[in-house]
């Protein structure tokens, strides 16, 4: 495509490097972009580099965080001998939307994956088991999975049952009642919810 201006390609080549954004749907943006007020560009501009330098991740349960520790380790109202593991921030927003959890996360940036090269070094799993061993003052007694059912989250699961099985804690899943293959993220709540409360063991 040629373009009128050498600023308005560079623009469109930034947009359309997001996931799912063509070529087509950048320059539609960028070229909105153009006809609204000048402010609105800037206030989205420095949203984007204040999320992106200033997001933190909590340092108990590596959720995303304004502060050190975010809100829900933070809350005293949260039930702090329940942890639930799930893969990411947005398993946390999918379960927090059911309402019907009220125990504290742990969130293992990904899952195991070979194909991808991700093993269980690369993720938050050495951090988990300190907080089972409470070096931290924490007293854990029951640790639910809530990993997707597919290939690479059953070996998840698999691995982090093993790694868990010492501290002697009850294990549940919530695999049940979540289409297989199926993220936690497209779940609906009320299956997501209900899967929470009649959580089973895991064996
Ligand atoms: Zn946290």
């Amino acid at each position: 495509m040629e373009y009128p201006s050498k600023l308005i390609e560079d623009a469109v080549n930034e947009v359309s490097k997001l996931p799912g954004i063509g070529k087509k749907t950048a320059l539609r943006l960028v070229l909105h972009l153009l006809k609204r007020d000048e402010e609105q560009t800037e206030s989205l501009a420095q949203s984007l580099t204040a999320m992106r330098t200033q997001v933190k991740y909590c340092q108990k349960c590596h959720n995303l965080s304004d502060h050190d520790l975010c809100g829900i380790c933070a809350s005293t109202k949260r039930d702090q001998t329940l942890i639930c593991v799930v893969e990411d921030t947005r398993d946390v927003l999918a379960i927090e939307n059911t309402a019907q959890y009220k125990g504290l996360y742990h969130v293992l940036g990904g899952i195991i994956s070979p194909v991808e090269g991700i093993g269980p070094s690369d993720l938050q799993i050495d951090s988990l088991v300190n907080r089972l061993r409470g070096d931290e003052g924490e007293q854990v007694r029951e640790i639910i999975l809530a990993i997707s059912p597919t290939m690479e989250g059953d070996t998840t699961a698999f691995y982090l049952q093993k790694k868990l099985k010492p501290f002697n804690l009850k294990i549940s899943t919530i695999a049940r009642g979540i289409p297989i293959g199926g993220d936690l993220e497209y779940a609906d709540e009320v299956t997501l919810g209900r899967s929470i409360l009649s959580r089973i063991a895991y064996d």
